[in-house]
């Protein structure tokens, strides 16, 4: 039944709230009929949380999981990623039957609910390594047994890249090649700076985008906005494209509409 599903995000901090925010507020939007549910460690203020509670039907803390693994994250230039680890308390919510975990810094375009019909462990491709998924986008099945499996496998082996993307790959490693049901379209986890690595296919299918995701460091509530004329305001270092701008505004839309008001 869809009482037991949910889609599932997490924010260890109150500046990823914003992002869950408004991943909330965009397919309460779009009529999903799933559960909300957002993941969050102790630091989160009171009054974040009581913003989190009128927009998410569960609002569920959690301990902050670390990789611990400093060096692969420095590599990677973004040592904050360690605390993505954190991601794989997902597995606990065995109060349901199936979830879909997405990204705080993801918005959906449209309603996404048939990602239901699909079975763990479907994501769709990374861009940067597209024999890799994105873990950002994904379905699972909470169970005890796999997230004690998922922590047994971080503990022997790591993460290649330090962050979760890394280990759930390893751990679910046979989904490149084992089962084309489990690729979700990259329509369901387009990552806003692919679109101008291969406009002409952007141009082709972007319009069937379902799902944005703002991956990198960069966040949308990093950007500068304008109240008055609705427009994201670019400096030298944010030279996006003008759809990446047009993905920036709709999120920025969303969230003076409906999150501004509630943070005041
Ligand atoms: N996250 C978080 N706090 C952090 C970093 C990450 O809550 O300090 C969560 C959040 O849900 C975020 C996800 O982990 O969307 C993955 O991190 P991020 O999106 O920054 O990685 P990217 O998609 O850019 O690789
Ligand atoms: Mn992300």
């Amino acid at each position: 039944s869809v009482t037991d599903q949910a889609f599932v995000t997490l924010a260890t901090d109150d500046v990823y709230c914003q992002g869950a925010l408004v991943l909330g507020q965009s397919l309460r939007n779009h009529k999903t009929s799933r559960k909300l549910t957002v993941l969050i460690t102790p630091e989160i203020s009171s009054g974040m949380r009581s913003v989190l509670r009128s927009v998410f039907d569960e609002v569920i803390q959690v301990d902050v999981l670390d990789s611990a693994d400093s060096v692969h994250l420095a590599l990677m230039q973004r040592p904050e990623l360690g605390v993505t680890f954190t991601k794989l308390r997902c597995w606990t919510l065995t109060q349901f039957s199936k979830c879909v975990f997405m990204d705080a810094d993801t918005l959906v375009l449209c309603n996404v609910d048939e990602l239901f019909d699909r079975e763990e462990f479907s994501a769709a491709p990374d861009s940067g390594w597209p024999d890799c998924f994105n873990s950002g986008v994904f379905v699972f099945r909470p169970s005890l047994k796999t997230y004690n499996l998922l922590l047994q496998f971080a503990a022997e082996h790591g993460s290649f890249d330090g962050g979760d993307q890394g280990l759930l790959n390893s751990f679910f490693s046979n989904w490149a090649t084992a089962d084309i049901g489990k690729h979700l379209p990259f329509l369901y986890n387009l990552s806003s700076s692919a679109v101008y690595t291969y406009v002409p296919a952007f141009n082709h299918f972007g319009r069937d985008a379902k799902v944005v995701h703002f991956l990198g460091a960069t966040k949308p509530w990093n950007y500068k906005y304008n109240l008055q004329t609705k427009r994201v305001m670019q400096d030298d270092t944010t030279s996006g494209s003008f759809h990446q701008l047009s993905f920036l505004a709709l999120w920025w839309n969303i969230y003076s509409a409906s999150i501004l008001p509630l943070l005041e």
